[in-house]
């Protein structure tokens, strides 16, 4: 194929599209700015879903060789387990979720990237974009200054919350802050209440926080305190979100015990803020550029789909270039936008709810959600269809019919899932 596919940012985004477009037969360039993959865990959770896609390239076994099983989840309102729900009904080859750090998901994905003969170019940004007829006109600033000017056929912006594809390409980024700021840690913990194989989430008058076991050693610990709130948007208003206050072992002993949390913080592999905001591109095309993952949408960590989304919205997006290649309509490409953005929207509503009905700070809406919580268990949702409806995927072949738009795989448009808080 003449022109390559530029693929800017090399997060786990952005290699799975180089990944999906190897697999495709294009030429692909990669590009990252950054000099080195993730160094921390980040997003923690791995869906059932992405898990089949990763199948698709051979390397579900050896993620989940990495990663450690999850299998459900359990919910305490002031110490009383209001709700507990396993994993096991999920219709997948994988019923239950991944616990594996971000670094090393991104060092398999970047393995399996190179060994389909694409590699990153490190430390390469993009400066500059422009709309032509057929193709699109980049500029590359490299490490030691030079610019390039290449003509990528299309553009995929895999550049995260702050991405200069969707800035350069004019597309608005609509949503803001939720007003709540989490703190996030790796954390070395003792006590009754240490999770073992489940997630467990905690919630006491509007203050929450969340426990799921990364390793032998290792758990994961996100908290929100209610009246932390305005400080901490102070804070990152004020743009201290770039040296944001250094975290103590304390300040996360102090909210477990606050929250009645029975577990003694011995030490931390990684402590950071979070700052939480839900926005969403109102394009996730332009022409001859597209949006995807981070580029496209961010929210609060509730529901573990951050990484997910991102990773099945390029699945979504390179059978139709390939299809598109090979002699089919350009107007298929419309239909990644209709049907990710759909998907997008849909997951920033959950993902808002699900963080509303965690920091109820009202007595008595705090006593309604305990009472009916237990009601509507979520063991009730496929979970396998993680950040997705089915033909939002991309997983549909491109002969089978879709109703959704031009792509037609039988649409079921519930989002999802998730509720796996903070992974
Ligand atoms: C501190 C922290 C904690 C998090 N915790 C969680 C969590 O608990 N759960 C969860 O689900 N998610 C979490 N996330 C979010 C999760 O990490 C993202 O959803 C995921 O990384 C998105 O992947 P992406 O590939 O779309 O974007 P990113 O991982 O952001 O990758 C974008 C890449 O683009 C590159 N780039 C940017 N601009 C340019 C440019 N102009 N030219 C070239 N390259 C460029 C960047 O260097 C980067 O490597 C967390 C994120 C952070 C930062």
């Amino acid at each position: 194929m003449a022109n390559p596919v530029l693929v800017v940012g090399a997060g786990p985004t952005g290699m799975t599209a180089a990944i999906e477009l190897r697999r495709a037969g294009f030429d692909v360039r990669i590009i990252d700015k950054s000099d080195h993959l993730a160094e921390h865990s980040q997003a923690l959770v791995i869906q059932a879903r992405t898990l089949e896609q990763f199948q698709r390239y051979g390397m579900a076994a050896e993620t989940v060789a990495q990663g450690r099983r999850l299998d459900g989840a359990k919910f305490y309102s002031d110490g009383k387990e209001i709700l507990h729900f396993t994993l096991d009904k999920v219709a997948s080859r994988y019923p239950f979720a991944l616990f594996i750090p971000q670094s090393k998901t991104e060092t398999l994905l970047n393995a399996k990237m190179e060994s389909l003969g694409a590699k990153t170019e490190r430390e390469v940004e993009l400066t500059a974009l422009v709309q032509e007829t057929d193709a699109v006109s980049a500029a590359l600033r490299h490490a030691d200054g030079s610019l390039e000017e290449i003509r990528p056929r299309w553009v995929i912006g895999c550049d995260g919350a702050h991405s200069a594809v969707r800035e350069l390409s004019g597309i608005p980024f609509e949503g803001g802050g939720v007003g709540l700021s989490f703190f996030l840690g790796d954390l070395e913990v003792e006590g009754p209440d240490v999770p073992k194989n489940e997630l467990t989430i905690h919630v006491r008058h509007g203050d929450l926080v969340f426990m799921g076991r990364l390793s032998d050693r290792w758990v994961r610990l996100i908290v929100v305190l209610h009246d932390r709130q305005d400080q901490d948007k102070q804070d990152h208003d004020n743009q201290n979100a770039e040296q944001p206050r250094e975290l103590t072992l304390q300040d996360f002993q102090s909210a477990v015990e606050r929250v009645g949390v029975r577990v003694t913080v011995l030490g931390s592999a990684w402590m950071t803020p979070f700052h939480v905001r839900d926005m969403q591109a109102k394009h996730y095309r332009m022409g001859s550029v597209f949006l995807a993952g981070d580029a496209s949408h961010i929210h609060s960590p509730v529901g573990g789909q951050g990484m997910n989304t991102g990773i099945q919205d390029v699945a979504n997006l390179v059978w139709k270039m390939a299809a598109v290649a090979r002699g089919a309509g350009d107007g298929l490409l419309n239909s990644y936008e209709e049907e990710r953005g759909e998907v997008g929207k849909a997951l920033l509503r959950f993902t808002e709810r699900g963080l509303k009905m965690a920091t109820l700070s009202n007595p008595i809406l705090e006593s309604l959600r305990d009472t009916f919580a237990p009601l509507k268990p979520p063991s009730t949702i496929d979970l396998r269809r993680s950040s997705t409806n089915s033909a939002a995927t991309g997983n549909c072949a491109p002969a089978t019919a879709c109703r959704i738009s031009r792509c037609k795989e039988p649409t079921r448009r519930s989002l999802s899932t998730g509720l796996l808080p903070g992974t």
